[in-house]
């Protein structure tokens, strides 16, 4: 009897699952995807699980941008994949080129310096363009400009689990301007005069914000955490803010984004450092995530895993690998930091 009860209350619990009451109110929000025709695949892959996980329900619109025009094959087989509105733009060529400030045959020899050294796209401009992209023009796009949150997705990124309620709701109703699945550390040689120039705007600035010791290690330097940007869900209200603006243009002036190779995550974490409280980011626990070998998954061995019907692979979370700095992340935010109803109806 014992044994039927049990399948019986899962068989509810599963069923209430496939069946999420409709959305009563939706956020004023856009999937914004930056990518390349050549990226069709691996991003038809990624929107089958986004829609069928969480957007089918939810319709919120796509933009997709690129510094090239998209194909028709691109834009035909994207647009047949949702019933939400989509949009293709091309990026405007000032926010996809060296700056007058820049040398360029400076640049080109830091990134034949780089590229010699191993690291990692450390020869490529293109690569640089896209972080610097990330890191401060996406936003000023035309069509974003009186919308609140914007959801980063990648090709070929996967969505494990059912999202059973809406994350820019969850945002809005919340208080938070930032969030993150992944949390790890940052590749040295990518940054090596990052922190130097954001102390001295901190100098110049006075900012403080009782996040940026998450930041910071014992001897003051920075200890290379970072939010993982591939997926992204936060608020345009704050990167388009004079704050989030004055910072990333004294970056883009200490020219680091081309004679080094500054990743648009480490500038948005350290920003948010500079500018948010620690209670204005959030970590997604519940959303199953991999991006290239890391991955999160919620509770694999719980009821919240079964209950969002999430197919995580066989293979380690990330969060508790040497590198991950989520472990950091739950010793100092120890009262946000509890499990989703991990017990809960079993
Ligand atoms: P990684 O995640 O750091 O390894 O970098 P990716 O190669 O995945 O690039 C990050 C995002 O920017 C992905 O969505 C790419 O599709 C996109 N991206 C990177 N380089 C370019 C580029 O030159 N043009 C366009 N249109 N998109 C790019
Ligand atoms: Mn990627």
């Amino acid at each position: 009897a014992d044994a039927a009860t049990s399948l019986a209350a899962l068989r509810e619990m599963a069923q209430l699952g496939i069946l999420p009451a409709p959305p009563t109110r939706r956020a004023n929000a856009y999937f914004v995807v930056l990518l390349r025709n050549r990226e069709l695949n691996q991003f038809m892959a990624t929107m089958r699980q986004l829609e069928d996980r969480f957007n089918k329900r939810y319709h919120y619109p796509y933009l997709f941008l690129n510094d090239e025009p998209f194909s028709q094959r691109f834009m035909q087989f994207v647009a047949a994949s949702t019933t939400s509105n989509v949009t293709f733009a091309t990026i405007p060529t000032d926010h996809w080129s060296m700056p007058d400030f820049v040398d360029e045959k400076e640049a080109t020899e830091a990134r034949r310096r780089m590229k010699e050294s191993n690291v990692i796209y450390g020869g490529s401009l293109s690569y640089r363009h896209m972080c610097r992209f990330n890191s401060g023009f996406f936003y000023k796009h035309p069509l974003l400009q009186n919308v609140d949150w914007y959801w980063r997705v990648e090709p070929g990124v996967d969505f494990y689990c059912d999202l059973d309620y809406d994350p820019f709701m969850y945002m809005q109703e919340n208080n938070k301007l930032y969030s993150f699945v992944i949390a790890l550390k940052e590749l040295e040689a990518t940054i090596p005069s990052l922190w130097q120039h954001t102390l001295e705007y901190m100098q110049k600035t006075n900012a403080t914000s009782d996040l940026m010791s998450f930041f910071v290690s014992k001897t003051g330097n920075y200890n290379l955490c970072h939010f993982w940007s591939n997926y992204e869900i936060a608020s345009l209200n704050w990167l388009r803010s004079d704050a989030y603006d004055s910072y990333f243009k004294y970056l883009d002036r200490a020219k680091g984004f081309f004679m080094e190779r500054w990743g648009d995550a480490p500038v948005h974490s350290i920003a948010a450092g500079m500018l948010l409280n620690r209670d204005q980011v959030h970590f997604f626990d519940d959303i199953g995530y991999r991006h290239e070998s890391f991955m999160h998954c919620p509770d694999t061995v719980g009821s919240m895993s079964m209950k969002l019907r999430c197919q995580c692979p066989k293979r380690k979370n990330f969060d508790s690998t040497e590198g991950s700095c989520l472990p950091r992340w739950k010793s100092y935010m120890p009262n946000q930091w509890t499990q989703r109803d991990t017990n809960e109806a079993l």
